[in-house]
This record gives C-alpha cells, structure tokens and sequence, in this order.
C-alpha cells in the first residue's frame, strides 16, 4: 500500500537517503541501544530536511511529552536568511539533536524551581521523525525527550526509554544463563487498543461539561442504556464508517499500523487496535493515535470523547496494553511454544512476570490513576482497583505442578466444533479469554487492561518495565552463583509459583465476592488517584526507582506533586462547570417552567372551577421542591469549592479535600440536576440528552 509511511522518515527513507557509513551507524543505535555518533547528526539533518521539504514542510518542531500527558510543540521554520536580503531552507545537526521550548508553563513538580528554569528537548533516534498535517500544512515532528538542565526528567518519554535499558540489561542476564549468546538487546513490545466515544458535534457544542471537562456532569440515563449489547460489533453506521476510513488513511501515513476498529460495549463507543511495535515508538504512537482521532472526527462534525467516562450509567473507556519482550534476533520471550512445561526459560521469564505483579501490584495500580479512571475501576464495567493475573487454564496447570515439584505435562486446547458442516473445525486457544481479568495472559503476551483511555501509556509501561527488570535481576543474582544451575532453577521456580500464587485468579473480577476473597490474599485494593499517589513516595519506591536508574528522588517527588495537583485541577474545573451550567442553565429552566405551570394552574383555575388541576399542581410541587434542594445542593457546592481552592495545604490532604469533600458535594448536585431534567419540558431542557448523544451519530 502506498500511502503506508509516506509521512514518515522511516527505515527506508533513511537508508535510501543517507551515505551507507551513516545508516549503519544510526541503525546501530536505534537497533542495539548505542550511544549516538554525534557526528551523524548533521548528516541526518540535512537529510530529513530534504526529504521534509520535498514533501511540502517548511516547519519543523520538536515533539515531546511533558507531564500533562499530551504532546507538545514549538514549530520553526527551516528559513534562514542570508546576507544578501534572501533566505534558505536550514536545518542543523544541532536543531536536530537539542531543542530549547519555552518550559515554564509545563507542569514540574517544583523540578525546575529547585534545579534551573530551563528545559531541553533532545533527539530520540529510536523512535522515526514524521509529517504532521494540520490544515494543510506540513511539519517535521522529531520526538524528543524532554529534561532540565541537570538532566532531571521532565517528561513521559526519558523515563519510558530508561526502563527499556534497564528490562533490557536485566533481560540479557537471564537468557546468558540459558545459553544465549547471540542476543545482544531486549525490548518490550506493546499494542495498545485504545477506546473512544463519538458524539454528534452539534450536541456537543451545547455542553459546557463536555466541553470543559470531557464528561457529562449532568444527565438523566437514556430509556435505553447498554441492555441489549447490541452495539458490540454491531454493524458500523455510514457516518461512522467514513470516519474510520479516514482515520486509517491519517495514521497509515504517520506509519501506525491501525488494524482491527470495531464497536464497543456502549452505544457511540469504539476501538481501535493498531499492530504491536517496541514500547517506545507504540507510545508515540498512541499519542498520533488520539491526536488523530480528535482531529479526524471533526472533519465529519463528530467530537472524539477520550475521557475514561464520558457518560454515568454507561461502560467508560480504557486502554489494553498488551505487553511482551522480544529479542533483537526475532524471539517472543512469552511465547511459550508448543510445550511449555518444557520450556524452562519460558517458565522462568513468566514466573517473573507473575512475581513482580503481586511484588508491585501497588505501582501498577498508580500508573492506571488518573480522575477519570476513578470512575471505572471496581465499577463493576471495568477491572476492580485490585490487581490479579489470568492465566488460562494451561499454565494454570503447570503453575499448580510447579507447586507440587514436577513437571510432567502441558494440557492441550480441544477442537473447536461449530457444528455446521461447512465451517473450519477449528483450534481452541489454549488460553481462554476473561474479559474481568485487570492482567491477563492471551497466549504470547499479557494484556494489562486497566490503563485509562486518555493517559499516556508511557507510565504504565515504564511500570512494567521496571518491576519486571527488577525481578529478572533477582532471579539472575540467584541463578548466576548457584552450583548447580538445574537444582536452582527448578527451587527458584517451585518457590516463586508457591509465594506467589495468591495473584493468580481465574474468576470473575467483577464481583463483589472477589473483593472479599482478595482482601483474605491480602492483596491491595487502592480505590483512588488520591491515595494512590501515596505509593510514590514509599522509599521501597524510591530504591526500585534509583536501583534502576529510571526515576530518582527528585523525579519521583516531582509526580507524586503533579498526579495530585492534576487531580485537584481536574475536580476543580468539573466543580466550577457544574456551578456555571447550574446557575445559568439548569435553575434558570426550572424558573421558567414552574412560571408556566403556575400560570397555567391559575389560567385553569379560572376558566372553570370543576376542572381537576392536580397533576399540574403535583408537577409544580415536585419541581419547586426539587429546585429548593438543588440550589442548596448548589450553594453547598459554591462554598467548599470556595475553600479547596483557597487552601494551602499539603498536596495529599489536598487531594482528599477534592476527593471526600468537593467531589461527594458534585454528586449531590448531580442527583437533583437529573431529577429536574426528568419533570421539565423536553423542550426547554436546555441540554442535549443522553439519548440524543449516544444514539444519534
Ligand atoms: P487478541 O486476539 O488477543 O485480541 P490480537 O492479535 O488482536 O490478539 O492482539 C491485540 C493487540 O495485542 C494488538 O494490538 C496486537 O498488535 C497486540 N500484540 C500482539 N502480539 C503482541 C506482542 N508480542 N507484544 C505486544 N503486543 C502484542
Ligand atoms: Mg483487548
């Protein structure tokens, strides 16, 4: 296909454009993680500008991603003048390596108040400079990393490729004590199937909330809800059709691999799954993707909802980040081939999985909080807060006879009958699907499914990254000074599928006896961002973090600030909002249909004595009374709203302030709010609905 890549300096591009010596070395340290040649740099930037230019660029930026959790920019033109009053087209090695944006107004964490003010961007070779359009203008994108002048990181990205260094370094360790000696770099590879409403935009455009906020603040459930599932790959509206197809074009161009698009569980929901590459250019290019889709969706008067739950009463979105390991020789570390009870250095890096996941639940579980996700773990739609491992009944099996000493079989999958003659009998996976499972083996890889739909996938990935390294580099201590490399291996497996078997659940994770049974494990159960954030600042921690040199103190304090203050951030627009839409929304339809009431009662009233008006005057009642406890609902929410934002406290306390006080005050707004809009007049109910957002697309 043509259009594949076309926006991208790719493989291809550079190879066909750069001198032979220069690829070779670029393609050293893209490929094996080398340091850079500095010297290639200025070869390569004049290169990327001609390939730029000739496709029509006259900007290039810097494309990086601060701690907000989006992507930033700051566009140069290639111009350069000349003495003669002309200009050329410039791009330097120096341009190209380092960029210098304007870093005040990205959030820190104090990092840059302590350190010096200023932040770097610089040239990440790994993952391919790109083609931005935006109204038909082209720039040349180069993902970079983002730092402070001492090099503290300031973004998504540093600490995402330090944690592949270090799973990688760890990684090798291991695969030398099974007798490798032909890989010489590791990488986890991710494919992250991301979530996302539609909304008709003229909808839309009539919600302050979604506007501001992402979600609806206010709105009664539709008549019909998700009952029927029969949204879930249904057949696709023409509407929605073109803008896949469009979206498809936009991302084959910037090179995404976009693959499989199909609805969701709710009405106006969907996904799109792109093929899996190495972590880092995959969380690139999650970024293009939800870039694209926003962007996309508008062309066809559509708004593309990211927010984890757009809608009360309806399932909200989320990520799969699919996860595994590769060699640079080809090998899929979680593959466990057609034996696994035979392979023991499958069994070995599976093990470590499992060991690090119940080790570090709690960090996992950080690195899914946002706001937004508050609303869907242990809602009952989306994973509980708990974490636990399905692994299928096939390695269940093994994981039981390692417990028991012995290793003697691996259970087949059975033949799939369809019972129609004309279908292919086909194989059963031998690992079944548990859609309730937070992290689940699906046969080569693990499917960690509690990420939130509008995060970055760097943090959950550099949580995995890390805490496997960290195991890896535990079982490789042991194993590389054991006498007798068999006897330890086979101990060391025994004992980790004992200790740690309390992780492994095969259940449905959605119901309330499972947040029982996991609490008799002993396994946490953390319901909130808030709380959450806590976990940061542990200093076991701190040492998993410095260990492997992927965050230090510093950085670490800087998002344990930054995930609190976001939280506070956010409850406070939403608050603000619900305030705005009451006050100059809500109330005012309320007064003006309770008017109408009552003056139809008196009109009624005196026209004829004999006519019944009781259910005019029983709907005037049950407005006036509602509208009576909304608006103290309302001051309610004024006043502590008020003081959130006027305190100076620490920002845990903060956040529980936002959380325990503001948000519950949110709730009670809301349930009035909804009341009203079921005894208005459709007609002067001045919001779009959730029947008309969720079913007219
Ligand atoms: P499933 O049937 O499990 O949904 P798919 O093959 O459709 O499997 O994969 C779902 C997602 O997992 C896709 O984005 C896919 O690219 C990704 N994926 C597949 N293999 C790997 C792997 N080895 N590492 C990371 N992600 C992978
Ligand atoms: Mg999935």
């Amino acid at each position: 296909m043509k259009i594949f890549g076309e926006n991208v300096f790719n493989d291809a591009a550079m190879r066909e454009r750069l001198p032979k010596a220069t690829y070779k070395s670029l393609h050293k340290t893209i490929e094996q993680g080398l340091p850079l040649d500095p010297s290639v740099a200025e070869i390569v930037a004049n290169a990327m500008k001609d390939w730029a230019i000739e496709k029509g660029a006259t900007h290039f930026t810097h494309w990086f991603q601060p701690l907000t959790g989006i992507t930033a920019e700051k566009h140069d033109s290639f111009i350069s003048p000349t003495k003669d009053g002309h200009v050329v087209m410039e791009f330097s090695g120096k341009e190209l390596i380092q960029g210098e944006p304007d870093a005040s107004s990205f959030p820190s964490g104090g990092i840059r108040a302590t350190f010096e003010a200023r932040g770097y961007t610089a040239w990440d070779c790994t993952s391919p400079a790109f083609l931005k359009e935006d109204a038909g203008a082209l720039t040349l994108c180069i993902p970079t990393a983002f730092c402070s002048y001492t090099g503290e990181a300031l973004d998504k990205k540093t600490p995402l490729l330090r944690s592949m260094q270090a799973l990688s370094k760890q990684a090798l360790r291991v695969l030398k004590l099974f007798g490798n000696t032909t890989t010489s770099h590791v990488t986890s590879t991710v494919g992250a199937e991301q979530e996302y409403f539609l909304v008709d935009k003229k909808f839309f455009d009539k919600r302050l909330d979604l506007m501001l906020s992402g979600r609806t603040l206010f709105g009664a459930m539709a008549p019909k809800g998700q009952e029927l599932e029969d949204h879930y790959f249904g057949s696709l509206k023409t509407r929605v059709a073109a803008f896949m197809h469009d979206l498809n074009v936009e991302l084959w161009k910037l090179g995404v691999l976009a693959k499989t698009q199909h609805n969701e569980v709710a009405p106006g929901q969907f996904e799109l799954a792109p093929i899996f590459g190495t972590t880092n250019i995959a969380t690139d290019h999650n970024q293009l993707v939800m870039d694209s889709m926003k962007k996309v969706a508008l062309r066809h008067d559509l708004v593309c909802l990211l927010h984890e739950k757009p809608f009360a009463g309806v399932n909200g979105s989320g990520k799969h980040n699919n996860w595994s390991m590769s060699t640079d020789d080809g090998m899929n570390l979680l593959d466990p081939g057609p034996n696994p009870h035979e392979n023991f250095q499958f069994l070995t890096i599976i093990s470590a999985v499992i060991k690090a996941v119940d080790d570090y639940a709690e960090l996992l579980r950080v690195s899914a909080a946002n706001p937004g996700n508050d609303h869907r773990l242990g809602a009952n739609e989306a994973p509980p807060a708990i974490i636990s491992i399905f692994l299928g009944d096939q390695l269940t099996d093994i994981f039981e006879q390692l417990q028991n000493g012995g290793l003697n079989r691996s259970l087949q999958g059975e033949r799939l009958a369809s019972g129609v003659k004309t279908l292919p009998a086909f194989r059963k996976d031998s690992t079944d699907r548990n859609r309730t499972s937070p992290f689940a083996f699906t046969g080569n890889k693990f499917e960690f499914r509690m990420v939130a739909s509008s995060q970055s996938i760097s943090g959950p990935n550099v949580v995995l990254n890390l805490i496997i390294a960290e195991v890896l580099s535990q079982f490789a201590d042991c194993l590389e000074q054991a006498p007798d490399f068999d006897q330890a291996l086979q101990a060391l497996l025994k004992e980790t599928a004992t200790n740690h078997k309390r992780i492994l659940f095969d259940g449905n994770g959605y119901s309330n006896e499972w947040v029982e049974e996991a609490a008799k494990r002993g396994l946490p159960n953390i319901s909130s961002t808030v709380d959450a954030a806590l976990v940061l600042m542990r200093e076991s921690t701190v040492e998993l973090y410095e260990k492997h040199k992927v965050l230090n103190r510093t950085e670490l304090e800087s998002r344990y600030e930054i995930n609190l203050e976001q939280y506070c951030k956010q409850i406070n627009i939403e608050a603000l909002t619900m305030i705005d839409m009451a006050k100059h929304q809500i109330i005012p339809s309320a007064v003006k249909y309770s008017t109408q009431l009552a003056n139809s009662i008196t009109a009624i009233k005196s026209a004829s004595s004999a006519v019944d008006i009781s259910v005019q005057a029983e709907l005037l009642k049950d407005l006036c009374s509602t509208l009576v406890s909304f608006n103290a609902n309302l001051i309610n929410l004024e006043k502590v709203t008020h003081e959130a934002a006027t305190m100076t406290t620490e920002a845990y306390a903060h956040g529980v302030y936002y959380r325990d006080v503001v948000f519950k005050a949110m709730q009670a707004l809301r349930t009035d709010g909804d009341k009203l809009e079921t005894i208005i007049d459709a007609d002067q109910w001045p919001l779009p609905t959730y029947s008309q957002m969720l079913f007219m697309l």
